[in-house]
């Protein structure tokens, strides 16, 4: 396993982005919202944006919330129909933001909502145009916050899972981090809950078959879209475009400045940028899963 120093890497870092799934965010229990770890999540970033960098949140949980608000007797997604999920979305996201504008008002900090499709990405002028606004948005000391636009993604132009965009953003944005905070500690050689000979990997040089092989038929949470596989894509867009990537576990949200700080915390991804890769192309190219 390859030897890195993990301080020193991270301490050049200057734009960070973060994504939290549904299922961190909601209790295990009920579904609802654990306000707890959203303040801390805020916290972090906040105080991530005061010591000089720049950060975006991408963030799940508006059909998660949405249907909390309007099918509180059918809490499971799987029950719902398209449309139904785009309506929920389309409340959720609203909710969302109003939660997390009021959490980061309390740190004085502004933030803002960007939504998008594979057509920000694949289409030249919506992608020149999401560019300079998150450019702006940095200068200007604001934390943009972002989701996919479900509520109007149909199948063809849907990213579909959060993982993938997160990375996509981090690529768009010139990132030079990408934390990806799950249910999970990282990268393992198997599904650690059904195999408990699964070996945790802390550094990943290289992509490989194998490695990308690994991620198939791993599935995710229940409320979340994204698994292994799309933790794998995630480091694909990642890694080929300079982003270095950590999949870490969220039940300590903390883990984002520890980190940060070079602490030996999730799977490391390091990236290693391949002048090749074209982004719009890829995501084109992408199926939703
Ligand atoms: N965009 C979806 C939402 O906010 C979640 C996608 C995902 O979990 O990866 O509800």
């Amino acid at each position: 396993m390859a030897n890195v120093n993990r301080e020193a890497l991270m301490a050049d870092k200057k734009r960070v982005v973060v994504k939290i799934g549904s299922s961190s965010l909601q209790h295990k229990e009920t579904g609802d919202l654990d306000y707890t770890k959203l303040d801390v999540l805020v916290r972090e970033l906040c105080n991530l944006k005061n010591r000089g960098m720049d950060v975006v949140l991408v963030t799940s949980g508006a059909i998660a919330v949405g249907q909390k608000a309007i099918l509180p007797q059918r809490a499971k997604e799987e029950d719902n129909p398209i449309a139904v999920k785009q309506a929920c979305a389309a409340v959720g996201q609203a909710r969302l933001m109003m939660i997390y504008q009021k959490i980061f008002a309390e740190y004085n900090q502004e933030a803002a909502q960007i939504l998008m499709t594979k057509n920000t990405i694949v289409d030249n002028l919506n992608r020149y145009n999401a560019r300079n606004t998150f450019e702006e948005l940095f200068k200007l000391g604001v934390i943009p916050i972002v989701n996919e636009n479900d509520t109007i993604a149909t199948y063809e132009i849907e990213i579909g899972d959060n993982d993938t965009l997160s990375a996509i953003v981090a690529s768009l944005v010139e990132a030079d981090s990408l934390i990806l905070l799950s249910d999970i500690d990282g990268l393992y050689t198997d599904d650690p809950r059904t195999n408990p000979n699964a070996e945790y990997i802390e550094v990943v040089t290289e992509l490989t078959d194998e490695l990308m092989e690994m991620g198939k038929g791993s599935t995710g949470s229940s409320v979340g879209t994204g698994g292994m596989m799309t933790k794998m894509q995630a480091a694909k867009i990642a890694c080929s475009t300079g982003v270095d990537m950590v999949i870490a576990n969220s039940k300590d949200i903390k883990v984002i400045h520890r980190i940060l700080s070079g602490q030996n915390i999730g799977t490391l991804f390091l990236s290693h940028k391949d002048e090749k890769f074209d982004l719009p192309l890829y995501v084109q190219q992408m199926h939703a899963h």
